[in-house]
């Protein structure tokens, strides 16, 4: 049988909580017979969507994010949610070293990353609404 399970927590804007989300998406996968490379693209890609929740999601506002998991047989999916601001266009956001904060530095290639370490990574975002960030990754078979 197909061994299926899901999950999903929810935490604040703080960027203390971004650590706490990554290690708690890695341990959940870690159900999964993954290798110690695949639970580290797992933790980097969670990091950054997270990150970006935290930083443009929701900047000079508080609100909640959401991470939930879902395993599917050898399949992970990891939606990251926030109600912030949302993206005003989105592929533009996504295009490597695209920021909209270069002058806090940052230097837009957090989706790169996750479309790097994952794969396949949809971006669903509205206006005011919010952005939720889905990636999948299929966990290569063992011998
Ligand atoms: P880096 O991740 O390298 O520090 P960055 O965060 O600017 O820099 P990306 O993670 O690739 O780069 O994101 C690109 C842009 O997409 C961001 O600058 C921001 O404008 C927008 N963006 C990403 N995630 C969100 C989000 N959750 N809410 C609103 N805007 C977002
Ligand atoms: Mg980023």
């Amino acid at each position: 049988m197909r061994f299926s399970n899901d999950m999903s927590i929810q935490f604040p804007n703080k960027s203390a909580n971004e650590g706490f989300a990554r290690v708690a998406a890695a341990a959940f996968v870690a159900q999964l017979d993954v290798t110690v490379e695949e639970l580290s693209d797992v933790k980097t890609a969670v990091s950054e969507a997270v990150t970006n929740a935290i930083v443009h999601g929701y900047e000079n506002m508080k609100g909640y994010i959401t991470v939930a998991c879902r395993i599917e047989g050898d399949l992970v999916e990891i939606k990251v949610s926030d109600s912030g601001h949302g993206i005003p266009d989105v592929e533009k956001a996504r295009q490597p070293l695209y920021t909209s904060r270069p002058e806090l530095e940052r230097s837009g290639m957090g989706f790169t990353v996750m479309e790097t370490f994952m794969d396949e990574v949809d971006v669903v975002s509205a206006l005011g609404v919010g952005t939720t960030v889905i990636m999948k990754k299929r966990i290569s078979e063992k011998d």
